[in-house]
């Protein structure tokens, strides 16, 4: 069974997406961290983040590859470590943008595509029950209040000791739903078939349990 998971900035898909996968023993695909990954290198390679071509050739010369430790999820950059550097809000929004490039989005959505090749994954991101997984057994759409997305951000980001402000925080989400939202590529939409959960004022094991559920009578329904 392949899940699906997809929504704005903050709800929750990452934490909801590692936690359904843990319980069901299947392997947890973070696509986001896979565009924040170009994002950070773009910037450490001093290469325009406006230039489409020169990002792509970037990509296409290098290897991401997301690892499970005991730790949780790592990311690599041609095998460098850079879990904690990709956190920033500055590749946030660098990733919002090399992510808008149908160059870049074509690249993605192959690597995507063969890490969830063998089955068994659950993926997040914008565009995975739209494009990268459309036979996707479940499709989630989760969603929050910006006021509640920018509130979890800022905690996130406190815990891991990066100091946040909540009205840049609630900018920052605004306008990379925007740009995800409107771009020409793959643009963040809910699927016609994907099941739309409103966090908003829901606890962590609550949208836990409703996700488990929904798969529960998918695997049913499908017996
Ligand atoms: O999910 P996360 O906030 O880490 O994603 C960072 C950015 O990567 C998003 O704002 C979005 O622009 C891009 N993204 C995307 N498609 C995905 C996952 C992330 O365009 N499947």
């Amino acid at each position: 069974m392949n899940i699906a998971i997809d929504g704005p900035a903050g709800a929750g898909k990452s934490t909801v997406a590692q936690m359904v996968a843990e319980r069901l023993g299947h392997v947890y695909i973070d696509t986001g961290a896979m565009y924040r990954a170009l994002a950070w290198a773009v910037d450490h390679h001093g290469i325009p983040v406006e230039d489409e071509a020169a990002v792509a050739t970037l990509l296409g010369e290098s290897t991401i590859a997301l690892k499970r430790t005991e730790q949780g999820q790592i990311v690599l950059w041609n095998d460098q470590d850079i879990t904690t550097e990709i956190r920033t809000p500055r590749v946030s929004q660098y990733a919002s943008i090399v992510a808008s490039y149908p160059l870049v989005r074509e690249q993605m959505l192959h690597l995507q595509r063969a890490m969830a090749s063998d089955g068994n994954v659950v993926m997040d991101g914008r565009d995975i029950g739209t494009h990268v997984l459309p036979d996707a057994d479940v499709k989630i759409f989760l969603t929050a209040s910006i006021e509640e997305r920018a509130g979890r951000r800022m905690a996130e980001l406190q815990q891991k000791g990066i100091s946040a402000d909540l009205e840049s925080l609630k900018q920052e989400i605004a306008e990379r739903d925007k740009r995800d939202s409107e771009r020409k590529a793959a643009p963040l939409r809910q699927a016609e078939d994907a099941h739309l959960i409103d966090t908003t004022g829901l606890g962590l094991s609550q949208v836990v349990d409703r996700v488990m559920q929904i798969c529960k009578q998918t695997g049913e329904q499908d017996s």
